[in-house]
């Protein structure tokens, strides 16, 4: 796979340079782990609920891991031969959609519905490529728009966003969920 190529991924995307924890103070120590301290997310988190400030505040620090969150742009190609991705290792998404565990459902379902079908193997792949592939990426597309959108950090911009979505009618909002979570026509026998 790496020798030709076709199914390395090209440069993953960083949702935020200070991804998921933005407004903390990440500090790298010279080992290269990163940490937070905790009263920083305390500080981040304030006002929140309760529930997740109890569970920040029992943490042990040092099991306390900064980390960020990454996409994957589009591959070329999800298959080689025989082999094929799916899941996170085809179209690794950022969890703002709350889609990466479903998408690997939905691609497990179409993958052994093509499979159990008379077609050859490398025509199964294809069919499964072609009915996945598009749709996955739209979502990982979506989740990054949505992280974006979720990270604003000027109160000017964050106070438009705020007030947009409290006039997106309920309806409308529905709709956009249901383009990213719609589900793939194959079942699995
Ligand atoms: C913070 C966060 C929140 C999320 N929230 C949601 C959500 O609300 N809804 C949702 O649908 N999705 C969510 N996701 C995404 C979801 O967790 C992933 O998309 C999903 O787990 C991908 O499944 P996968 O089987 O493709 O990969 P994984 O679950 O990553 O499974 C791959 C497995 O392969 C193993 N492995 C790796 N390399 C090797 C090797 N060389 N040999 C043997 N084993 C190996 C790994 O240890 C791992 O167990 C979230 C993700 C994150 C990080």
């Amino acid at each position: 796979m790496s020798r030709s190529g076709r199914m390395a991924p090209r440069a993953a995307s960083p949702i935020s340079a200070a991804g998921p924890a933005a407004g903390t103070s990440p500090t790298a120590p010279a080992n290269g782990e990163r940490t937070i301290d905790k009263s920083d997310i305390l500080g981040h988190i304030e006002g929140w609920y309760q529930l997740l400030r109890d569970a920040v505040d029992a943490a042990d620090p040092s099991s306390i891991v900064a980390t960020e969150a990454w996409d994957l742009e589009p591959l070329e190609t999800w298959v080689s031969g025989r082999v094929v991705l799916i899941g996170d290792a085809a179209h690794a998404t950022t969890p703002f959609a709350s889609m990466g565990a479903c998408m690997t459902i939905q691609d497990s379902a179409s993958l052994v519905e093509h499979l159990g079908s008379d077609a050859s193997v490398e025509d199964a792949l294809a069919a499964f490529v072609s009915e996945r592939k598009q749709r996955d990426e739209a979502v990982v597309r979506e989740s990054r728009r949505m992280g974006h959108l979720s990270q604003m950090h000027s109160p000017i911009a964050t106070w438009l966003r705020d007030e947009a979505f409290s006039h997106t009618p309920g309806r409308r909002a529905a709709g956009q969920r249901r383009v990213s979570r719609s589900a793939p026509a194959a079942q699995p026998q």
